[in-house]
């Protein structure tokens, strides 16, 4: 961890309305008809499923009650079944509700671990059980893939925060400065930038230009956590995360007095008070690491609120206090529409190939930048 600096950051942009990001033109249907659709499977609850998905039930059992599971069996069984018959895999997020993160999922992760494993798989369809940026960043780094999002409406208030124009302005106005980009962006904005970062990575991809000013965009309080990490001067931008906004230091400080010794983490998309009342503060792999390796007794995660219980699942010695903030995007994911992006083929993400070949660069240089 670096010495805390004085934080030097300059925000810029109109307050936005939270909204659903770019949405994407619909799938033109040419995996549909080019693989064909299938027929839907049955989704009746009897023995045979609950024998066949009792391995995974026992997985969750801790977070989702037995009264639950006959609801969701038949369909974990009906995707793990298509998943083969497709050479599909599913990328995902840590927000992922733990029926689809913990019995669907192949590789779970933040936007960065899931940007990496895309570059890595030999499946013929990725569907990205997360939101519409993570499936176009699937869709830059697997042009010739099926990339699939259930629900095209998965938006994000950070990705409709900011448009490529909106870039364009900000390289007039501040020439020769580097624009690193959060993932959490449309293609058209990551094709005006020079790299991308996650919560991850963002102080390390700041500094690997070795310049005294940078422009991180769009979201102005991850940029300003990152200004109290690093000397370098952040240029901000006034997009935030509606989920994260909402928690307060009030709040945890409330937390803190009815949970003495509890471990507080928070997510850099926090206010900066926020922060401050903070025992730790990364991304949600860097969360999940630390609850993995410390085991504390008690914590809270600032954060998702589904995050809580797919780490439960994975360190039920641990007690987690849960103030609970939903993504509204997150959760428009569910069993039912990744089981009809399987049979379907739909939705099928595109991007226009102009922007995918600069967008595409942009998320390159950040998954090639060395851990
Ligand atoms: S949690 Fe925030 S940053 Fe993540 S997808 Fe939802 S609105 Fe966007």
């Amino acid at each position: 961890m670096p010495a805390l600096v004085t934080p030097q950051v300059e925000t810029l942009g109109p307050p936005v309305p939270h909204g659903l990001g770019p949405v994407s033109r619909p799938g033109s249907g040419a995996a549909a008809r080019k693989l064909g659709v299938l027929p839907m499977p049955s989704l009746e609850w009897n023995e045979t499923v609950a024998r066949e998905t009792a391995h995974l039930y026992e997985r969750i059992k801790t977070v989702v009650p037995p009264v639950e599971w006959p609801f969701f069996a038949p369909y974990v069984k009906a995707i793990n079944e298509l998943k083969k018959q497709r050479n599909a895999v599913i990328l995902a997020h840590n927000y992922q509700t733990p029926e689809i993160y913990n019995c669907v999922a192949d590789f779970v992760g933040d936007s960065l671990q899931l940007a990496r494993e895309a570059t890595k798989t030999k499946a013929d369809i990725i569907v990205q059980a997360g939101v519409h940026f993570m499936a176009e960043t699937s869709k830059l780094l697997n042009p010739d893939k099926v990339v699939l999002i259930p629900d095209l409406r998965a938006g994000c208030s950070l990705a409709a925060s900011i448009t490529g124009a909106d870039v364009r302005l900000l390289r007039e106005r501040f020439p020769g400065v580097p624009i690193v980009t959060y993932v959490n962006t449309s293609a058209e904005v990551k094709a005006e930038s020079d790299i991308c970062c996650t919560s991850s990575n963002a102080v390390q991809v700041v500094e690997s230009f070795g310049v005294d000013r940078v422009i991180l965009i769009p979201d102005e309080f991850l940029a300003r956590w990152v200004a109290t990490q690093t000397p370098v001067k952040i240029i901000a931008w006034k997009g935030h995360c509606e989920v994260h906004e909402r928690f307060t230091a009030d709040e945890l400080r409330k937390y803190r007095a009815s949970n003495p010794g509890v471990q507080i983490l928070a997510h850099p998309e926090c206010p900066p008070d926020v922060l401050a009342e903070a025992d730790f503060t990364g991304s949600t792999s860097a969360m999940i690491n630390f609850v993995k390796s410390k085991r504390p007794r008690k914590v809270l995660m600032v954060t998702e609120c589904s995050m809580a219980d797919n780490v439960q699942v994975e360190t039920p010695d641990v007690e987690f206090v849960r103030p609970c903030n939903l993504c509204p995007h997150m959760k428009r994911i569910t069993l039912a529409k990744i089981l009809d992006s399987l049979v379907y083929l739909r939705e099928e993400v595109e991007i226009d190939p102009a922007i995918a070949e600069r967008a595409r660069r942009a998320v390159e240089r950040m998954v090639q930048l060395k851990n």
